[in-house]
């Protein structure tokens, strides 16, 4: 437990964790949560066992309803992790921080501020359950999917979206970049995996390797064909980039909402 603790004192997690605890790991608590403002998914994964959970890719503004729900459900929230650092919404790390003292958690790669920094192969516990961190850049080069593999469940932020991706064209995004990564990180998966984006614009929930490998409009293309449609978008600017990125850079605790604060 000492090297556990020392390492998060620095900032890092260990590359495996060793399971101290006799939960089920078949059981697994699993919310998927929505802001339609910036049609972004949230996820509540919890060990029923142990009553520890985390939080996925939390916004800002919901901060509130998320943690709620974890008292609700008798949950401990231990983590709270970005994907990467969002350019569409705040997010509700940083809040959910205050809220509960959990501790936050981004890519090395991500340049956002977060208790702990994760890097490909490094993971993630909550309670009997353990989430394998894997690099997955080109949308953003701090891009990490999360994948759980007793359940066979895989986040995969906005790397891999349903039957489409994240776009390339801020952020050091890369097209060639983005192809690798879903390629080797996510599309190597077994076929029945279950995809969860950060994002989906049309009521679409779950995805899965399979349907995606068969069926993703671009990335069933060869890298040169899929190249040329990301640079060929032709994309608005993300309304809420200019708040969000330098807000996500410390956790959106940038501009607190004084609701929020008073909450406290
Ligand atoms: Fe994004």
């Amino acid at each position: 437990m000492a090297t556990k603790f020392g390492l998060l004192l620095m900032g890092k997690l260990p590359k495996q964790q060793i399971r101290n605890y006799s939960s089920d790991t078949n059981k697994l608590v699993f919310r998927q949560l929505f802001d339609s403002v910036s049609s972004t998914y949230t996820y509540l994964l919890a060990d029923p066992g142990t009553r520890e959970c985390i939080l996925i890719d939390p916004v800002l503004e919901h901060a509130k309803r998320d943690f709620q729900l974890t008292k609700d459900l008798n949950l401990n929230l231990v983590y709270a992790v970005n994907t990467h650092m969002h350019a569409d919404h705040i997010t509700g790390t940083g809040s959910l921080k205050l809220l509960s003292g959990c501790k936050s958690i981004i890519s090395s790669r991500s340049g956002a501020q977060a208790d702990i920094f994760v890097d490909e192969g490094d993971y993630i516990t909550f309670g009997g359950h353990q989430l394998k961190v894997l690099s997955t850049p080109g949308h953003t080069s701090g891009c990490c999917s999360f994948y759980i593999a007793e359940q066979g469940m895989a986040f995969t932020g906005d790397a891999l979206l349903i039957r489409g991706c994240g776009r390339t064209d801020f952020q050091e995004g890369s097209p060639e970049l983005l192809y690798h990564s879903i390629h080797t990180k996510i599309f190597t998966l077994p076929d029945e995996t279950l995809l969860y984006p950060a994002h989906d614009y049309k009521g679409q929930t779950v995805t899965s390797v399979d349907e995606e490998k068969r069926l993703n409009p671009r990335l069933t293309k060869t890298l040169e064909e899929f190249v040329h449609i990301m640079n060929n978008l032709n994309l608005s600017y993300p309304a809420q980039i200019d708040q969000a990125l330098p807000a996500n850079k410390v956790c959106g605790l940038y501009d607190v909402p004084e609701d929020l604060k008073n909450g406290l």
